[in-house]
């Protein structure tokens, strides 16, 4: 079976060599030295002002609602990994959905207005597929409302937008380092913070049960991560360039393909993209439906990602309506993309879907 993606793995001998040490020092977490080395080249290595390494991408999110003391409603996107939701949730906020722009697929800063209340705390808005968010328009009534912007950025590892890191744009950008993300720590995630030394401290403690200096400070919770996962962070940071370079080039024969007979979401001028994903968007549910059985009958999985949309969650309180999300989340797939796949299964894949769609 084709999957729809891999994880990237360093030579085992890279991993062999940080792991051994640990044998020797036996400091398996806690702020380790390899979480703090790691934190540091991240740091460089995305021009960020900070990195914090938490546990996963969704407790980088419920931590940075915390830090900023979100508490009531929260203007979010419905195109996007169910977590985006559920942080808010799970933080005890109200997620008020706005609908997308069917060109970019991340949310339509131009609605964003018209669902501000005087509840509204906060915008937390996902740069889908690694495609920037209107973020001058957001910040122009971020800045208008005195709202707080969050950026669910676990797309989005490496994008730059204007010159510089997209991570840069919002009070705080959140990263998920899982396996199956563009760069991976097994199980990982971080916290970007535009904000400064404060909220940094506050981001230290809140990871790590409220201490600070050994002195219970403030109500915390476990989100470290390990010195494993950092270990795997550092020997995959070395291969960062090549994994989205590889990715470009597979990229690049979907598009020799595919490109002119399908349509895909439009990444926007100024965006140096890191092919994270391969979504392409067909006409109907149902050829959707047909093209992932044919491809399955070959041996290659495909991913309705992201499908369903997130305000028809079962669990919402209140319905809202959002028509391009809904429609479109129908008829999304996300086609296999990861370093190692054969060209000549890329040229498969789109030989199945043209013969369907012709
Ligand atoms: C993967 C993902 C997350 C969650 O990250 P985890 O590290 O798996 O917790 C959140 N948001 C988006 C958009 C994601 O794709």
């Amino acid at each position: 079976m084709i999957p729809v993606s891999r994880p990237f793995l360093p030579p085992l001998e890279d991993y062999n060599n940080l792991i051994n040490k640990l044998w020797d020092s036996k400091w398996l977490t806690n702020n380790g030295h390899y979480a703090q080395d790691l934190e540091r080249k991240l740091k460089d290595y995305l021009t960020v002002p900070s990195l914090h390494f938490v546990s996963s991408g969704t407790l980088a999110l419920q931590l940075s609602l915390r830090t900023l003391n979100i508490s009531n409603e929260v203007i979010t996107t419905p195109f996007s990994f169910v977590a985006t939701t559920t942080s808010i949730l799970w933080e005890n906020c109200t997620p008020i959905f706005v609908d997308i722009n069917p060109q970019t697929l991340c949310i339509d800063a131009n609605k964003i207005e018209e669902a501000i209340s005087d509840k509204t705390e906060a915008i937390l808005a996902t740069h889908v597929y690694g495609i920037p968010c209107d973020v001058e328009k957001i910040e122009q009534i971020a800045k208008k409302y005195d709202l707080r912007v969050i950026y669910d950025a676990a797309h989005a590892f490496g994008v730059r937008y204007k010159g510089k890191s997209l991570l840069n744009y919002g009070d705080i950008s959140t990263l998920s380092f899982h396996a199956t993300k563009l760069y991976h720590t097994v199980e990982g995630g971080g916290i970007v913070n535009n904000l400064g030394e404060e909220v940094n401290r506050d981001i230290q403690m809140l990871r790590n049960f409220g201490f600070e200096n050994g002195i219970l400070q403030q109500l915390g919770i476990n989100a470290k991560n390990s010195e494993f996962h950092a270990a795997m962070g550092l020997c995959n940071l070395k291969y960062i360039d090549y994994i989205i370079e590889e990715r470009k080039n597979i990229t690049k024969i979907y598009d020799s393909y595919l490109g002119e007979l399908i349509q895909k979401p439009v990444i926007p001028n100024d965006v140096e993209y890191n092919y994270s994903y391969y979504p392409i968007i067909f006409e109907s549910e149902e050829i959707l439906l047909e093209i992932q059985k044919c491809l399955e009958q070959i041996s290659i999985e495909s991913r309705r990602y992201f499908n369903p949309s997130l305000n028809t969650l079962p669990y919402l309180n209140e319905k809202i309506q959002c028509q391009y999300s809904e429609d479109i989340s129908k008829r999304i797939l996300c086609l296999p993309l990861y370093n190692g796949l054969d060209s000549d299964v890329v040229e498969k894949i789109a030989h199945t879907i043209l013969e369907r769609i012709k």
